[in-house]
């Protein structure tokens, strides 16, 4: 059965998208830990990160990097914090957080965003790809 995340990257259920290209998917997380959390995926569903292969692997984190490149210059932040776990969603991820403090960078912490706001955070980051 398809994971969420593969559910996100093909349309089937909504997100707040922020680029994608044939391989990789990043969208907005729907709990963030902080304004512009961002998680990247590839579309190709594989639960633990270390069972991509290298070239996939690589191909990955270089999608993320970009990503993080647009989503420090679209929402303000010190630095953007990276994590990897997959203990909820068995469709291996990154999480991108941008952060003013390490305090920011804490699972199980979640701010409170509006839609409207959420929208507008995953258009900017679009905008700086
Ligand atoms: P992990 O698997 O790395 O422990 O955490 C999974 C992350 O995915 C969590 O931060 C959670 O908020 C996020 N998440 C879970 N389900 C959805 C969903 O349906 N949509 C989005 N955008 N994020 C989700």
């Amino acid at each position: 059965m398809a994971t969420i995340f593969s559910k996100i990257a093909a349309g089937e259920i909504p997100c707040y998208k922020v680029a994608e290209d044939e391989r990789y998917f990043a969208f907005l997380d729907i709990n963030p830990m902080a304004k512009g959390h961002t998680l990247v995926i590839p579309k190709h569903e594989v639960n633990y990160m270390f069972d991509l292969d290298e070239e996939e692997y690589a191909g990955l984190w270089a999608f993320a990097r970009k990503v993080a490149m647009a989503l420090e210059q679209a929402v303000p932040c010190k630095r953007i914090g990276v994590a990897v776990l997959g203990m909820e969603v068995p469709h291996c991820h990154i999480h991108l957080v941008p952060l003013q403090t390490e305090k920011d960078m804490k699972f199980g912490n979640k701010v409170n965003v509006p839609a409207e706001e959420m929208q507008a955070i995953a258009e900017a980051i679009a905008a700086k790809m």
